[in-house]
């Protein structure tokens, strides 16, 4: 087991690329700590991890809120007594030209993806200085290094993850922490089905203008970026610090 009694939170798990590994790190012997803003979606990700033989609790906490991520991460260190693990997963979308969204929707989406980044960091991460130990992983995506139309706001959120990344690793490299990033291309979540389903007329047409824009003639699974994540969290991949790893079929769109 590669995860084998490795305490893990990961934020978002309810859906997903979140429940994807939570599931695959259930199996890999983690104690899973799946947190999300729905709690009918993220008690059934714990349960699914406990009916197939793994160990999972579920937290309510919005990951934007300190008076509920708080108080998560204090009980996971009541129980527990450590987090080896930090995945910074959960985030939302926000479609349109600059022109065409709102304040409000850049304020919301600037908020989940990057705020919801260093609120669950600041709480977790003096434990990990503590021990001296500990592996943060953070949601990017390949969209913060490529132009893709009508999505400035989620592209923006993304490259500040990413730099925000880079920076974490430097202050924390000291205290023995890596901090890595995930760069999924399309990966077929409910988030993407709903994206799909809201901004085209026809969502088939859409996944093969995605599909003809990368190398690859498949759309990504969550699977896919679970199994990359389960890398960043086993300490097989302690020489990467700092690095993002791309998980994108070979996205070549611009
Ligand atoms: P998803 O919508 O299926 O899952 C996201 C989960 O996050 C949901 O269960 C939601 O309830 C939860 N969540 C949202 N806001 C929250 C908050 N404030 N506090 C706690 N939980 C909250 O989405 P997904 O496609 O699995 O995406 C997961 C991450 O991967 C996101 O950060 C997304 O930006 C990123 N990503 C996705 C893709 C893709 O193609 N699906 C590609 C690149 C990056």
């Amino acid at each position: 087991m590669r995860l084998k009694d490795k305490v893990i939170l990961i934020t978002g798990s309810g859906s997903g690329i979140g429940r994807s590994t939570a599931l695959l790190f259930g199996t890999e012997g983690a104690k899973v700590i799946v947190n999300d803003l729905s709690a009918e979606k993220g008690e059934e990700t714990a349960a699914d991890i406990r009916a197939a033989g793994g160990e999972a609790v579920y937290y309510k906490a919005d990951v934007t809120d300190p008076a509920s991520v708080q108080p998560m991460v204090d009980g996971v260190i009541a129980t527990y007594g450590r987090i080896d693990v930090l995945f910074n997963n959960a985030g939302i979308s926000g479609v349109g030209a600059l022109h065409e969204i709102e304040p409000e929707m850049w304020d919301k989406v600037v908020n989940v993806n990057v705020r919801g980044v260093y609120v669950p960091s600041k709480y977790v991460l003096p434990y990990m200085m503590e021990r001296r130990s500990g592996s943060i992983i953070n949601m990017s995506s390949c969209i913060a290094e490529i132009g893709l139309a009508r999505r400035a706001v989620y592209a923006a959120t993304k490259g500040a993850v990413l730099s925000l990344t880079k920076s974490m690793q430097v202050d924390y490299a000291p205290y023995n922490i890596r901090v890595n990033a995930l760069l999924p291309g399309t990966i077929m979540t409910p988030f993407v089905e709903n994206y799909l389903r809201t901004s085209y007329a026809d969502p088939e047409a859409a996944i093969n203008g995605l599909k003809s824009r990368q190398l690859s003639c498949e759309i990504g699974l969550p699977e896919d970026v679970a199994k990359a994540a389960l890398f960043l969290a086993s300490d097989e991949s302690k020489f990467m610090m700092g690095s993002p790893l791309y998980i994108d079929g070979g996205v070549v769109f611009g």
